[in-house]
């Protein structure tokens, strides 16, 4: 039988820690007895450095309920890293984790469908929102142009999936080799390659407390997201360069020719364009120092080149 742990990064979420604990545990007892998962599954409480009484409550959690343990991390170090630093713990005591908010916006009924999953013979299993009505128009608008943008830089990411996903304890260990320090585990998952698959659900409003995200650590994860996984932007200045150049070059061709047939083109042409053609040349080469950067920062994450999946017969 294998043994789930949920994990849950927490910061400030004095509010809703009890009414989460509570919610989790419901969700274990229940595939416990319908013979999914191993007995003693848990649930890993990350306190990302709260302010609040967060810790103390997962302490006394831990102490009434044998299934919750707690992993308390000294500074406040953002979402994705305290999930990460709950996955790397669980993994080495699981067989399989679930990550998911404090804040219950996840719909806790679909963990059974994604143990199912795992069950047959996934490793990753996306949960994705269907729904995105309980989120402020501002949100909605702002989170698919997101996606749509990673599209068009090329990242692979999964639309309408944020870090509520089950992984294999061999997911885990592969994810567990990118030691990059930019995380942006939305955009990793699929680079482990493993087979994945997804659930739906609807997402809902925040049981208690307020969202730990404010648009400023949105903006800077969206920011991250793309300049973590995309060297595009870069090239799109050494295109602009590359386009300024030519359209001055058309310019300057159409000028001369006016000029050979006696009509002169008015205004300060040949200046002009030469500010511009310098100006695209100057794009341009910036353009290329920065795809040379643009490798060297690729190289410098060291990410596994390959993530081997199966291998027949003997290993000796
Ligand atoms: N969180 C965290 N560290 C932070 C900010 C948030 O661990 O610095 C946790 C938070 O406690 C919650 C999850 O990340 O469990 C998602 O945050 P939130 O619900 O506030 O984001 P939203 O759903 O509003 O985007
Ligand atoms: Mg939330």
């Amino acid at each position: 039988m294998d043994r789930l742990a949920l994990v849950v990064p927490c910061y400030n979420e004095e509010a809703v820690l009890e009414i989460s604990s509570k919610a989790l545990r419901e969700v274990l007892e229940n595939l416990i007895q319908k013979g999914k998962i191993a007995n003693d599954s848990f649930v890993l409480f990350v306190d990302d450095g709260s302010k609040d009484r967060t810790w103390e409550l997962i302490e006394q959690e831990h102490q009434k309920h044998s299934n919750i343990k707690g992993l308390k991390l000294a500074a406040n170090v953002g979402h994705q890293f305290a999930l990460t630093a709950g996955l790397i713990s669980a993994k080495d005591i699981s067989d399989v984790t679930v990550s998911i908010d404090a804040d219950l916006q996840d719909d806790v009924t679909v963990i059974e469908e994604m143990i199912d999953k795992f069950h047959d013979g996934n490793d990753i299993v996306y949960g994705v929102r269907n729904d995105r009505s309980s989120d402020s128009f501002f949100k909605r608008m702002t989170a698919q142009g997101f996606y749509k943008m990673m599209a068009v830089m090329g990242v692979k990411t999964v639309y309408n999936h944020a870090d509520f996903r089950l992984m294999s304890k061999r997911a885990v260990e592969q994810f567990s080799q990118y030691k990059e320090t930019n995380l942006y585990l939305r955009g990793m998952m699929p680079l482990i390659g493993y087979k994945t698959d997804s659930v739906y659900y609807e997402r809902k409003e925040r049981v208690a407390g307020e969202s730990k995200y404010p648009l400023k650590k949105m903006l800077a994860l969206a920011f991250n997201g793309i300049s973590s996984f995309s060297i595009k932007p870069i090239s799109l200045i050494t295109t602009a360069g590359a386009v300024i150049i030519f359209l001055c070059i058309l310019a300057a061709i159409y000028a001369l020719f006016s000029y050979c047939i006696g009509h002169v083109v008015e205004g300060w042409t040949s200046l002009i364009l030469s500010i511009w053609f310098l100006g695209g040349v100057q794009l341009l080469s910036i353009g290329l120092i920065g795809q040379y950067i643009g490798k060297i920062y690729i190289e410098v994450k060291q990410r596994p080149r390959y993530n081997v999946e199966t291998f027949l017969g003997k290993q000796d």
